[in-house]
C-alpha cells in the first residue's frame, strides 16, 4: 500500500515545504507577499530562489521553467537548466531570486491581438506567488502571469487574479454591513469537473482527421451508441481504472486534489472531479489535469480525447464550473443559513449572482464560444446557447413570495419581511436534478455548464467574478449609505428579483419550447462563436471590465480577436484535413470496392444464369454517391478558395462559419453515407463502432 498521505503534494514547493527549507524570517515575508500580492524583496527573493532550487534538486530536478498561460488557451513553458559555469571546467547549480521572480519571453510568438502591432513584441512573465511552484518531469515549474512590456496582460491568469482581487472587495464591503468584521479575505471556490475520451491509440493513429483536429469529421452512426444508458457510473474497464489510478496518483503528487473518477454517459467517456480549490489554483491544476491526462493515457496505449465533439451523435464533452464564494474564516456565501439574519445575506449574495447572469449572459455565453464548442451547446445533450438560471422550484417560491412582500413559510404563507425570513431546510439533491440547466443552483454553489472540455476554467471565471463583483458592488453603494438597512435591503431585494427574474428557468431547457419562451423573455440566444464573442468589446463589457479593473479596453479587444481568429483557423484545418482526407483516402477506397465490384461483375456476366441485380445495384448506388461526393469535394474546395484575403477577423470567422462549415457538412453526408456501403476490408479508417469500443 501505498502512502497516499506522504504522496500527497511531495513534488509542491507548498507551505509545508517552505516551513521545512526557510529561515524563519524569509518564511514570514514570503507568506505576507502571498497573502497581500506585495512585491517580494529582492533578498528575499534570492533567499527563497535558492531553499527552493536545493529541494527541487534534492527531488531530482535539473531545470527550472516559467510556466504561464497565454491567450492559446494551453500552457507553455521554457525550461532552462539550473547549470552555471564554476572554475576548473566544472558546473554549480545556481537559481537566482531575479530568475525565480521575473522571465523574460517572446512576446511575438504568442498571440497577442493587435496588441503586438502597437506595442512592444517583447513579454515577460512574473512568479504568480498565489499558486505555488511544482516539479514536473524533472523542472521545477513556477505559475507565473504573462504581459507584454507595455504592461497588458497576455495571459489567462492575469485577469483572472484581477477579478479575484475585485469580488473580494466588494464582498468583504457586503459582509461589514452585515456586521461581520472577522473576514479578511473572500476567495472564489472552483470544481471543474472534466469529461474525456477514451480510445485505443493505434486506432487514432489511423484516424488522421483525430490527429490533426481531435475530432472525426466523419463517421457513420454506430449501431449501438448510448441510447441504452449503461455506460454511466458503469463498472470501470481494466485498462481505464489502471490508467486513473496512474492519474490519480500523479495529481496527488503535484497536490491536485483528484476525488471523483467515474464512466461518464457516451461510451469510452468518463469524467474526474476534484476537490475544489480557490479560482486561481483550480485553474493551475485543471490544466496540469488536461495535460496528465493526455500523457498519461499514452503510456496506457490509449489518446485522451478532450475535444468537445470527438463524435457526432454521441454525447459531447463539457467541463463543469462549480462556483462559490468563501470567506478566509472558511464561510461558503452561497449555504443557506441557519438564523434569518444568515439568509439575509445569503439570499442577497444569490441575488447578486441572479442579476450578474442576467445582465451579463451574453459575456457568459461568450466565455464558452469556441469552434469545437459550438457542436455541443445546443445538442440535447449539453445546454444550449441560452443562458438562464436555475433555482429549484423551493427557491423561487421563497423569491416569489419575497417579491410579493409576503413571507414563505413551508406551505402556508404569511406576511413577513426579508429580515425575518426563516428559509425552508432544503435538502441538497432536491436542488440538483436539473441537469438540463446551463447554470444551476446546486445546494451550496452554482455550476456554469456550458464549458468546453478543452477550455481552461479562467475566462468563465474572470466574467463571472467581475460581473458579481459589479453587482454586489451597486448592492453596497446603495446600503451603506442607507438610513435603515432593513428597509433599504428589504427594497433592494425586491427589486432585485423583479427586475431579473426573467433568468429564472426551472424547467427542461433541451426542450424547443425554451428557446420561443426565451426568446418572449429577451433572453439572447446566441448560438455560434461568432455570434457570441462581440459581446466582449460591447460598450457595457468594456465599461464592466474598466469599473472593475480586470481588463482594459485595449485588451478586450485583443482577446476578442484572437478568439475569432482561433475558431477560423480552427474550422480552416478541420476543411482542409477533409479536404485531403476525401481525395487520400475516400476516394481510392469507393473506387477500389467499386473495380472489385465491376471485375466480378463482368466475371459473372460472361457466365450465364447468374442474376446480378445486388451487384449492379451496389455499383449503382455508389456511383451515384461517387458523382455526389466529387460534387460536393469540389464545393468545399471552392469554399476554401473563396476566403479573401482582406476583412476583419468578424467577417473572416462569419464566413467560416456561412460558406465553409457547411460545405463541410454536406461532404460529410455524403462519406457517412458511402460508409454504410463500402465494404469493410475497404473502408480506410477505424469506424465510430470501433473507435468506441476499442478500450477493455
Ligand atoms: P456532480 O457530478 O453531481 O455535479 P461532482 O462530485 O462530480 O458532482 O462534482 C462536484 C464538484 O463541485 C466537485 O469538484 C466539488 O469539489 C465542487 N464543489 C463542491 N463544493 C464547492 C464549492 N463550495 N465551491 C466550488 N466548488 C465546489
Ligand atoms: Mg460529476
Amino acid at each position: 500500500m501505498k502512502d497516499i498521505p506522504a504522496l500527497f503534494g511531495s513534488m509542491v514547493y507548498g507551505d509545508g515545504a517552505m516551513q521545512e527549507t526557510l529561515p524563519e524570517d524569509i518564511y514570514r515575508a514570503l507568506k505576507r507577499t502571498m497573502a497581500q500580492g506585495t512585491h517580494l524583496e529582492l533578498d528575499v527573493a534570492n533567499a527563497v530562489a535558492e531553499a527552493m532550487k536545493n529541494w527541487a534538486v534534492s527531488k531530482g530536478a535539473t531545470h527550472y521553467t516559467h510556466w504561464f498561460q497565454p491567450l492559446t488557451g494551453v500552457t507553455a513553458e521554457k525550461h532552462e537548466s539550473f547549470i552555471s559555469p564554476a572554475p576548473g571546467g566544472k558546473v554549480l547549480m545556481e537559481f537566482s531570486g531575479k530568475e525565480l521572480v521575473r522571465g523574460e519571453s517572446d512576446a511575438s510568438s504568442f498571440p497577442s491581438g493587435g496588441i503586438r502591432a502597437t506595442f512592444e513584441a517583447r513579454g515577460y512573465t512574473v512568479w504568480d506567488t498565489s499558486s505555488y511552484a511544482f516539479i514536473k518531469d524533472g523542472t521545477l515549474t513556477i505559475p507565473t502571469a504573462f504581459c507584454a512590456y507595455s504592461g497588458e496582460s497576455l495571459d489567462k491568469k492575469t485577469p483572472l487574479l484581477r477579478s479575484m482581487d475585485a469580488i473580494n472587495r466588494q464582498a468583504l464591503r457586503i459582509l461589514r454591513l452585515f456586521g461581520n468584521s472577522s473576514a479578511k479575505r473572500v476567495v472564489t471556490t472552483v470544481g471543474p469537473e472534466q469529461e474525456y475520451f477514451l480510445v485505443d491509440k493505434a486506432m487514432v493513429e489511423r484516424r488522421p482527421d483525430l490527429i490533426t483536429t481531435g475530432r472525426t469529421l466523419f463517421g457513420a452512426r454506430p449501431p449501438k451508441g448510448q441510447e441504452l444508458e449503461d455506460h454511466y457510473f458503469g463498472a470501470i474497464k481494466p485498462r481505464v481504472a489502471a490508467f486513473m489510478r496512474e492519474l490519480d496518483e500523479e495529481l496527488w503528487k503535484l497536490g491536485v486534489t483528484a476525488k471523483t473518477e467515474h464512466n461518464e454517459t457516451a461510451p469510452a467517456q468518463h469524467e474526474m472531479a476534484p476537490i475544489y480549490a480557490g479560482a486561481n489554483i483550480a485553474t493551475d491544476d485543471n490544466q496540469l489535469t488536461m495535460e496528465l491526462m493526455r500523457s498519461i493515457a499514452q503510456k496506457h496505449g490509449m489518446a485522451c480525447l478532450l475535444h468537445e465533439k470527438p463524435f457526432k451523435g454521441v454525447n459531447g464533452s463539457g467541463k463543469h464550473n462549480n462556483w462559490s464564494l468563501c470567506t478566509d474564516t472558511g464561510l461558503n456565501l452561497l449555504e443557506p443559513g441557519e438564523t434569518p439574519h444568515e439568509n439575509a445575506q445569503f439570499l442577497l449574495f444569490l441575488l447578486a449572482v441572479m442579476q450578474a447572469v442576467d445582465e451579463y449572459q451574453d459575456l457568459l455565453r461568450a466565455s464558452a464560444a469556441s469552434a469545437g464548442n459550438d457542436h455541443r451547446l445546443g445538442g440535447s445533450e449539453a445546454p444550449p446557447a441560452i443562458v438562464s438560471l436555475f433555482l429549484g422550484d423551493e427557491l423561487t417560491e421563497v423569491l416569489d413570495a419575497l417579491e410579493a412582500g409576503a413571507d414563505y413559510h413551508g406551505r402556508e404563507k404569511r406576511p413577513m419581511e426579508i429580515g425575518a425570513v426563516v428559509l425552508p431546510h432544503f435538502p441538497k439533491d432536491s436542488t440538483d436534478r436539473n441537469r438540463t440547466s446551463p447554470f444551476a443552483f446546486t445546494g451550496n454553489k452554482f455550476e456554469f455548464r456550458m464549458l468546453g472540455a478543452s477550455f481552461s476554467v479562467a475566462d468563465a471565471n474572470t466574467v463571472l467574478n467581475t460581473a458579481v463583483a459589479d453587482v454586489l458592488g451597486g448592492y453596497a453603494d446603495k446600503l451603506e449609505h442607507a438610513e435603515d438597512f432593513t428597509a433599504a435591503l428589504n427594497t433592494l431585494i425586491r427589486d432585485t428579483i423583479r427586475a431579473h427574474r426573467r433568468i429564472l428557468f426551472n424547467g427542461n431547457n433541451y426542450a424547443a419550447e425554451w428557446a420561443a419562451e426565451a426568446t418572449r423573455r429577451g433572453l439572447h440566444n446566441f448560438e455560434t462563436t461568432v455570434d457570441a464573442l462581440p459581446a466582449m468589446v460591447s460598450e457595457k463589457s468594456l465599461a464592466l471590465f474598466g469599473r472593475q479593473s480586470v481588463l482594459t479596453a485595449v485588451e478586450l479587444r485583443s482577446r476578442c480577436e484572437i478568439q475569432l481568429e482561433n475558431y477560423s483557423k480552427t474550422v480552416n484545418i478541420e476543411a482542409l484535413s477533409l479536404a485531403d482526407l476525401t481525395k487520400q483516402r475516400i476516394v481510392p477506397a469507393v473506387i477500389a470496392y467499386e473495380n472489385e465490384l465491376a471485375k466480378l461483375l463482368e466475371r459473372k456476366s460472361a457466365l450465364s444464369g447468374y442474376n446480378l441485380s445486388l451487384e449492379k445495384a451496389l455499383l449503382s448506388r455508389l456511383s451515384n454517391l461517387g458523382d455526389l461526393l466529387l460534387t460536393r469535394m469540389d464545393a468545399l474546395d471552392a469554399a476554401l478558395a473563396g476566403v479573401k484575403p482582406e476583412g476583419d477577423a468578424l467577417t473572416h470567422a462569419a464566413y467560416y462559419r456561412d460558406a465553409v462549415l457547411p460545405a463541410m457538412s454536406e461532404l460529410r453526408q455524403v462519406i457517412d453515407k458511402l460508409e454504410t456501403l463500402v465494404a469493410r476490408e475497404f473502408w480506410p479508417v477505424p469506424t465510430y463502432a470501433e473507435l468506441l469500443n476499442s478500450v477493455n
